[in-house]
């Protein structure tokens, strides 16, 4: 089988290594095409694929009609809203992630983004500590339990909510579980945002959401910039000059959220799962996994059942 690794935004040498050895072991043929420019390369490229490898590469219904033999696509990540699924659904194209490889990669951003946050962006001025204050998770996932459990290194007193975890799983590991977002809002000092882009929560940060927090509340922001509603919290920024918003997500409003000098800041790209071991873990899972789909017909991860 051939297998195409496309990434706009390459994997490092070592992830590609161990995903070669992965795929060659099993017999099959590993195709790289990286740092395309043009998606016609991709079109070009995909065609006599039977499987594909991507980052946040953009899987359109031009790239699976292009792509005549394709039977799995494996996004080296978590989010797969940059694959239309529903589509591939109909093309008989299997969807996977790889779920929680980069999850701890992306918690421990977040608290480089919370401390730096606290201590007013390194300016010189007294900060504040995270210790004994209360961190709220908004989705208990893969991501969000690794925040958890950073956070108790810190001292720090957890509160999550999930729509579709149940709240004693939540409290066997040791966070308060809360009925609805609203209340997680309204108890916590910090809110850490850990949902997927879904049509249910896009654009659901709100202001009438984070208004629910507390005087000095910080609001941080890993999942993905269309959960966030733009004009609204840039309203509630401009109305509460007490409150701070950190993200790994560059708004698209980042030159209006700019202005908030000391109460907003963005990494200039998206950094959560940018380590060496989360891009290691997800490019080799990716091809394990499809190594098993070809092996017995393995579809685990799949998100487009
Ligand atoms: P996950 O699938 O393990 O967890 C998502 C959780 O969200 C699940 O527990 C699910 O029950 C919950 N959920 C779904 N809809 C909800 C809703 N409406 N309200 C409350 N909870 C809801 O995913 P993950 O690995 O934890 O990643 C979370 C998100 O973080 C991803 O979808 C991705 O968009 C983003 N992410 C960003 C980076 C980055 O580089 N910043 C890296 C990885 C993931």
């Amino acid at each position: 089988m051939k297998v195409l690794v496309a990434t706009e935004k390459p994997f490092a040498s070592t992830a590609i290594n161990g995903i070669r050895k992965e795929i060659e072991s099993a017999g099959h043929e590993l195709v790289l095409l990286e740092k395309y420019t043009d998606v016609q390369q991709l079109l070009d490229a995909v065609k006599d694929a039977d499987a594909m490898i991507v980052r946040s590469d953009k899987v359109t219904p031009a790239v699976l009609d292009a792509a005549k033999q394709l039977k799995i696509v494996v996004r080296a990540g978590a989010g797969y809203d940059s694959i239309d699924t529903a589509y591939a659904k109909t093309k008989g194209v299997v969807v996977e992630n790889t779920p929680g490889q980069n999850s701890n990669a992306v918690a421990e951003l977040v608290f480089g983004l919370l401390v730096y946050a606290v201590r007013n962006f390194f300016n010189g001025k007294s900060g504040t500590e995270l210790m004994g204050k209360k961190l709220g998770i908004l989705a208990f996932g893969n991501v969000g339990r690794n925040v958890a459990r950073v956070a108790k290194g810190f001292g720090m007193d957890v509160y999550a909510y999930d729509a579709f975890c149940p709240a004693n799983v939540i409290e066997e590991a040791g966070v308060h579980a809360v009925a609805n977002q609203e209340e997680l809002f309204k108890t916590c000092d910090v809110v850490s945002l850990h949902i997927p882009a879904t049509p249910e929560t896009k654009e659901s940060i709100n202001y009438a959401l984070v208004n629910q927090m507390k005087k000095g509340g910080i609001l941080v922001n890993t999942a993905r910039k269309e959960v966030i509603n733009e004009p609204e919290l840039l309203k509630l920024l401009a109305d509460r000059d007490d409150l701070k918003f950190v993200t790994d997500i560059k708004p698209d409003a980042d030159e209006a959220f700019s202005k908030f000098e000391g109460r907003y800041f963005s990494t200039p790209k998206k950094m959560g799962a940018q380590t060496a071991e989360a891009n290691n873990n997800a490019g080799i899972a990716a091809a394990r996994q499809i190594n098993a789909f070809f092996k017995d017909g393995s579809t685990k991860f799949q998100v487009n059942k």
